[in-house]
């Protein structure tokens, strides 16, 4: 793991020398997405490296949604992705889209033209590729790379002006289809697609293609140090070709930076889109979604996520992460936030004989021990209360110190209480305890009088508000699912989705907490930390979510 302070990061060298040398006045980045899926944790890696670069030299990054593709984009990922981005906690100097630049482009590509640097092909798609040649073996130049400047505009303009169908010609730089840099050999960089864009309706049936277009946005924003991830480091010399030859005042420089993945999920936008379209989960946030939706409906903080992307590091390797780690920052961060409770996930009736009918009493309980300033709550304490099933046995093996028949435990924040006996159903299930209290150990008295091993935690009966418990198991059944490509083996990823993931349990919890609105984070005693969600929670009914439990064997 590298040093968690960003000092030691190698863009930031390259900034800061950028700076001195006066290159840059000021720093300027962008966060690029494209519309067409929501954010997961992998971008949260490029939001805290561009937003928190600039932060840092007090420069700007801009929002900029690369919407060159208009078939798969759409303004639910736009709202969303800009959703995303405020929560975890960044600021965008301005917002822009790629669409706002089309006639832009389309000069730019019209100036190629006319340097003798771009021409209009009707090779079909799979020719184009045929021609490209292979890594060992130079490419073919298209029979229609020699047409005159004159051809090549009228046929431009009339791809623009729709006269052709889509696939039936593009528009290709011209560079050097013997390159030992496949992206040199005359790259695609204009296509037409007779769709209807989001944002720029149909005014446009011609698309600029991602190696042409980002470069001459990142150019017109000003941007300093465009930060991509490493696949695009074989496509920098056709980056710095656009900026040059578009003759672009500004000249960004691209640096690149690896990909950041989780053990046991997937993080491609395609990959994440097919288990929200076949059903696999309810939706993109899903609380086993990597998506910052998801992670946030799950309960995560946007403090534990951006201080798990600072702590991996920003390295050129990528590679998955372990979700321990992850889950280490929400538990440092939720240790100190969330109010204690108790919460009974299968509950198993007590009844204390020898404590008064109808009584009912309030006993003070801390809020959080880790942060005295939350102060105390009341909890109800009476003669019917709750106990989780697992914590009773009928005939326990040595080292078992909770409940079983002549046994006395401590109920937290309560009494001692002892087994008397119990009752079964006719399956021989037990259904209920009946216990006995001693008045004497009530917790707060400093009771010293015999020492219990066991303490159990509780809830009230009569009080007690029924709750849903949702807990969570890794939704793929492969660590490293995201780089395996067993597609060639007749699998996907779809053949490794684990159809335990999602386990439903109920119980109850204190009545303290009927009022707790979605979002609201608790820790429950022994269970962990638990998140109340947002979209199956109902007036009637507490629906938790598992945000992660309390053990954890990792170690930074
Ligand atoms: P996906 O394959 O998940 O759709 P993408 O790269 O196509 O990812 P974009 O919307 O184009 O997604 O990404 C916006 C920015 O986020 C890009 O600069 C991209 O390099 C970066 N990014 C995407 N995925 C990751 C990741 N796993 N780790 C770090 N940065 C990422
Ligand atoms: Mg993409």
């Amino acid at each position: 793991m590298e040093n968690n302070n960003t000092s030691s990061n190698f863009i930031k060298t390259i900034i800061q020398g950028d700076l001195e040398s006066g290159k840059h006045k000021k720093v300027v980045t962008r966060f690029p997405p494209e519309p067409n899926g929501y954010l997961h944790i992998g971008h949260a890696k490029s939001i805290v490296i561009n937003f928190g670069l600039a932060d840092e030299f007090g420069g700007e990054t801009n929002l900029r949604f690369d919407d060159t593709n208009p078939l798969k984009e759409d303004q639910e990922y736009v709202d969303a992705i800009k959703k995303d981005v405020e929560w975890l906690g960044y600021e965008w100097e301005s917002l822009r889209f790629a669409s706002d630049y089309f006639e832009e482009m389309y000069d730019r590509a019209v100036l190629l033209i006319k340097k003798g640097k771009a021409y209009v092909d009707d090779l079909t798609a799979d020719e184009i590729r045929e021609y490209r040649g292979t890594l060992t073996e130079p490419g073919k130049e298209s029979p229609y790379r020699n047409r005159s400047v004159e051809e090549n505009l009228d046929l431009f303009d009339r791809m623009r002006k729709g006269e052709f169908e889509n696939g039936a010609k593009v528009l290709r730089a011209k560079i050097d289809m013997s390159s030992p840099n496949i992206n040199l050999r005359d790259p695609v960089i204009y296509r037409v697609s007779h769709a209807t864009h989001h944002n720029t309706g149909d005014t446009w049936c011609i698309y600029p293609m991602y190696a042409f277009a980002h470069p001459i946005e990142d150019a017109i924003e000003g941007v300093t140090h465009s930060l991509c991830t490493t696949e695009f480091e074989d496509q920098r010399p056709l980056y710095n070709w656009v900026v040059a030859e578009c003759e672009m005042e500004s000249q960004p420089q691209q640096i690149e930076f690896g990909r950041l993945g989780l053990i046991n999920t997937v993080m491609s936008k395609r990959k994440l889109r097919k288990l929200v379209e076949e059903g696999y989960v309810d939706g993109w946030d899903d609380p086993r979604m990597p998506t910052i939706s998801g992670l946030r409906r799950k309960g995560y903080t946007p403090e534990s996520i951006v201080e798990f992307v600072k702590a991996v590091g920003v390295s050129k390797g990528s590679g998955a992460a372990d979700t321990a780690m992850l889950e280490h920052f929400i538990r440092e961060d939720l240790k100190v936030k969330a109010p204690r409770t108790m919460g009974i996930v299968d509950p198993l009736k007590v009844v204390i004989t020898n404590y008064p009918e109808g009584q009912v009493e309030m006993l003070d309980a801390e809020i959080n021990p880790e942060n005295p300033d939350m102060g105390t709550r009341q909890i109800p304490f009476s003669r019917e209360i709750y106990i989780e099933r697992e914590d009773f046995m009928e005939d326990p093996p040595k080292k078992y110190f909770r409940l079983f028949p002549g046994n006395e435990v401590r109920l937290k924040h309560a009494y001692f209480i002892k087994c008397e006996d119990f009752i079964k159903d006719e399956d021989g299930n037990v259904v209920e305890l009946h216990c006995t209290y001693d008045v004497e150990t009530k917790s707060g008295t400093g009771f010293t009088g015999r020492k219990v091993k066991g303490t159990l935690h509780w809830v009230e009966a009569t009080q007690a508000v029924p709750a849903e418990f949702r807990l969570y198991e890794p939704l793929i059944l492969d660590a490293d699912m995201e780089n395996d490509d067993d597609e060639s083996e007749g699998k996907t990823f779809l053949d490794y989705v684990n159809k335990d993931s999602l386990i439903v349990q109920q119980g109850f919890i204190e009545g303290n907490m009927k009022d707790a609105k979605p979002q609201d984070k608790f820790q429950f005693f022994r269970h962990g930390y638990f998140n109340v969600d947002p979209k199956h929670t109902t007036k009637d009914k507490l629906v938790f979510n598992q945000i992660v439990s309390l053990k954890s064997s990792f170690k930074l």
